[in-house]
């Protein structure tokens, strides 16, 4: 499985001299199964770069979205990704068990007026909602998530809902867990021990680390972690590699390479063998 990195920011885009090295687009990732299936996760503002690329690439026709939840910052780009609006692509979207019916409802919302110049319905690809999915864990009935050998979800800690991903390719398994608060309990949340369960052994795991210890003190039940929050995780679950992910929008490059390092002092301080690493804009990842 190949990972490309669109945005890794968190809340608002954060464009600017202060960060220029791990970006300011918010989240957005493409994957790529080894058979060469591609799968969008989320649809954040990175999102529109990355359908400017798929307008290049004349065999990819068809798109699955995996959509985490509906706040605006993994949103934002999809009434901007240019072949939503071509008829030639079929796209597939999928947020999750709760979001089966509701998901055309929420992308079409944002697109309506007065928020937005242009309907949903000027988009011409063809759409299917859902993933059809009767349980938490996909079986395959979504065309394309047979590429996997396994991809289920789980609801994530956080205001109004969502899910994390897990994604397993010939055996490697990539897990996607942002905007998720591992030390407070929102509704419909799970407990702790049941985020380090679902992460054991992951190969990659993107974890959200938005804040530090000081901040949380103000931003505790605001649905995001602290990076000591993702590295206890990490350690807990045993993954190989963490990737710290929806970075807030004033954390500059500099801030970011001091969280790196406390993280990786703390770490190695505990003699644990997790390679950690601040996820950025453009990065490219293959297991
Ligand atoms: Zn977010
Ligand atoms: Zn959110």
């Amino acid at each position: 499985m190949k990972i490309t990195v669109w945005g890794s920011r968190g809340s608002i885009c954060s464009p600017g001299s202060k960060t220029i090295r791990y970006g300011g687009n918010t989240t957005c990732l493409e994957l790529r199964t080894t058979t060469g299936r591609l799968v969008v996760v989320d649809a954040g503002s990175g999102l529109r770069y990355l359908g400017k690329q798929l307008m290049k690439e004349p065999g990819v026709k068809d798109i699955i979205f995996v959509l985490t939840h509906s706040h605006w910052d993994h949103l934002i780009g999809f009434p901007f990704f240019a072949p939503a609006y071509k008829p030639e692509y079929n796209i597939s979207l999928c947020g999750g068990p709760a979001a089966r019916d509701s998901i055309r409802k929420y992308l079409g919302h944002q697109m309506s007026a007065p928020y937005f110049p242009v309907d949903f319905s000027i988009m011409k690809a063809r759409f299917t909602y859902g993933c059809a999915c009767p349980s938490d864990r996909c079986e395959g009935k979504l065309e394309g998530f047979l590429d996997f050998n396994e991809c289920s979800s789980l609801p994530l800690n956080h205001p109004n809902g969502g899910y994390g991903f897990k994604f397993v390719d010939r055996g490697k398994t990539f897990v996607f867990l942002t905007d998720n608060e591992l030390r407070f309990q929102h509704e419909g949340g799970l407990a702790r021990e049941q985020y380090v369960e679902f992460c054991r052994g992951a190969d990659i795991l993107f974890h959200d680390a938005q804040y530090t210890e000081a901040e949380y003190v103000h931003t505790q039940g605001w649905g995001h972690s602290t990076y000591l929050d993702a590295i206890e995780l990490a350690v807990d679950a045993r993954v190989k590699r963490l990737g710290l992910f929806h970075h807030d929008p004033d954390r500059s490059d500099d801030d970011l390479d001091q969280q790196v390092n406390f993280c990786r002092d703390r770490l190695s301080l505990a003699g644990r063998e997790v390679d950690c690493f601040a996820v950025a804009d453009g990065m490219k990842l293959e297991i």
